[in-house]
């Protein structure tokens, strides 16, 4: 094998922005600009004052409209990321037992915290393998389904379908999909996300688009649990419709979210950004389909995410030493998803992602290929 550390990649296959990783994913320039212009009035001063309940005010009516929400859904934040909403919806939505769309590393996370809790049933798991997709299934012994719109571990969209139900509240966790793809808001009652992937924020925070059922739910939980603060939705929606949180969020992670969803809206909502994700992520897998060495992992077309693409490699191109070679020359984060164990690139599609950016990597990692 050739010395890996002397392969140059050409300027003219060099992206304009090395970024590719699906979170912390490419943040605009832009935002980060704005954020230094203000950050003299605005980084550094109280969560409780007008400045930065400006940004969380902008943040709740760009969502809704985004969303094109019914007036009667609440926006609601909090502290700690999707990973922290898990706990929240174990404390304060699930009120005996929850079925569960396990379709890879994040949708059996939110699994295993549910079989952690005392005060909760066993999880029901609806499982598919990774690289699939699954619906749940109704079962009147469960009073809320989880499901996950874009598993990031795999690559996957799917469907997102309410089983037939009384009043079962439906979670998603929307995280990766979340700023890039539409979705229907009859179909949840309530779509979490942390802003640092799709969105093109930063990390640390957890939204959640909740309707009237989830609200009812989370006055109920309080009202018959005992819940500790942090996973209180209750307490976390008084604070939202005061555009603040129970404890201290990034300002910078706000002000990022809240430019982001500007951009957005001014671009064209979702639609566009849908369509933008769909052109990147097509190139990605056109290549792979008509590469010697890759195909996409997801091998259902249909369920191939247009946020996070897979793309297995021959056993003969090693993905770390591809991945090594790309981050020598400035490109970064499209190792697959270790736990999942295949020799594989993850290239995140997200709306900040240029697709002439997605063309040049491709023809980069070709040419990285050939030269090794
Ligand atoms: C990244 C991710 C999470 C975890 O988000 P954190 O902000 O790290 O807590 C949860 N679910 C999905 C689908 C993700 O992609």
């Amino acid at each position: 094998m050739s010395d890996l550390d002397s392969i140059i990649i050409p300027p003219e296959l060099m992206p304009s922005d090395g970024r590719f990783g699906s979170g912390p994913a490419l943040v605009r320039r832009a935002g980060v600009d704005r954020l230094a212009a203000v950050a003299g009035t605005y980084l550094g001063t109280s969560h409780r004052r007008e400045g930065v309940r400006r940004v969380v005010r902008s943040i709740r009516t760009g969502l809704a409209d985004l969303y094109e929400l019914p007036n009667s859904y609440d926006i609601v934040l909090g502290v700690g990321g999707a990973t922290m909403f898990w706990e929240v919806a174990a404390h304060s939505l699930i009120a005996h037992k929850s079925q569960h769309v396990s379709i890879g590393e994040f949708s059996e996370k939110f699994t295993a915290v549910v079989a952690t809790m005392p005060h909760l049933d066993d999880p029901a798991v609806i499982a598919a393998p990774p690289g699939s997709a699954t619906i749940p299934v109704a079962d009147d012994t469960v009073d809320t389904y989880a499901l996950i719109h874009n598993e990031t571990s795999t690559g996957v969209l799917a469907p997102l379908v309410r089983p037939n139900d009384g009043d079962a509240v439906l979670l998603v966790d929307g995280t990766s999909a979340a700023g890039a793809v539409r979705v229907d808001s009859g179909v949840f009652d309530v779509y979490y996300f942390s802003p640092q992937k799709a969105f093109g924020s930063e990390g640390g925070l957890w939204i959640a688009l909740c309707s009237p059922a989830a609200v009812d739910r989370i006055e109920r939980m309080a009202s018959e649990r005992s819940i500790p603060p942090m996973a209180s939705l209750q307490i976390a929606l008084e604070n939202s419709r005061q555009d603040q949180t129970y404890n201290t969020p990034s300002l910078t992670t706000l002000f990022l979210l809240s430019d982001q969803i500007d951009w957005l809206t001014a671009q064209g909502g979702l639609a566009w950004a849908e369509q933008r994700a769909r052109s990147s992520s097509g190139i990605v897998y056109g290549w792979a389909e008509a590469s010697s060495y890759a195909t996409p992992f997801v091998t259902d077309a249909a369920i191939r995410s247009p946020t996070v693409t897979t793309v297995d490699l021959d056993e003969s191109v090693a993905a770390e030493d591809v991945v090594s070679v790309l981050a020598a020359n400035g490109i970064v984060d499209v190792l697959g998803y270790r736990k999942l164990g295949h020799n594989q690139l993850r290239i995140a599609t997200f709306p900040n992602v240029d697709p002439a950016d997605i063309e040049r990597l491709t023809s980069a990692i070709d040419y990285v290929v050939s030269r090794r």
